[in-house]
């Protein structure tokens, strides 16, 4: 089975992470690599991997060949096109500090743009030739339902219990997907 996982909101606490922004005045700065630096002036002793939710580092740990991250740098909240560059940069680097590479294998983290949904097509395509199973999770709605167009089963980290949609597979924890994976999903 290949886990295809999102990472803020599934491996990555990123509302407590952006309370910690707040905290140190960076509420509304501007998203790019070098703000790790600016926080870090202020908070020597920051240290973006404790903000990966302890289930989430378990999981990679114990199926660390079979995971893939697919991680979009556009924030649920538009930005204006020029920011692109800089919001790839920032989220590739909070991956980076994250310490999630160093659990996965090489190559095993793709960045994309607003949709998922190429991304996803790539590798269910991949995933049929080797004749593996694959499993998305992420916990937007709007790419559950871009994996539902490629075909890949999908199920929604809901951690906050915020998702009402009945068609929607929701856990809330992976201890909670290895409970529904057992049960077949
Ligand atoms: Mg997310």
């Amino acid at each position: 089975m290949k886990y295809l996982l999102d990472f803020d909101g599934v491996l990555f606490d990123i509302e407590l992470f952006k309370a910690r922004m707040e905290e140190l005045g960076f509420k509304n700065a501007k998203r790019s690599a070098a703000l790790f630096d600016q926080m870090k002036e202020k908070d020597p002793v920051l240290d973006v991997s404790s903000f990966l939710f302890p289930d989430a580092k378990s999981f990679l740990e114990e199926h660390r060949d079979d995971c893939l991250v697919i991680s979009s740098f556009v924030s649920s909240n538009p930005q204006p096109e020029e920011y692109e560059t800089d919001a790839r940069a920032y989220q590739e680097r909070k991956i980076t500090l994250s310490g999630v590479p160093t659990l996965l294998s090489d190559g095993s983290i793709l960045v994309v743009g607003s949709s998922k949904e190429e991304a996803l097509k790539k590798v269910y395509e991949k995933c049929g030739k080797d004749g593996e199973d694959c499993i998305f999770i992420d916990d937007r709605e709007v790419h559950i339902d871009e994996a539902a167009r490629v075909g890949i089963k999908a199920v929604c980290m809901d951690r906050i219990g915020t998702s009402h949609d009945p068609h929607v597979r929701v856990v809330r924890s992976f201890y909670e997907l290895a409970d529904l994976l057992q049960n077949g999903v």
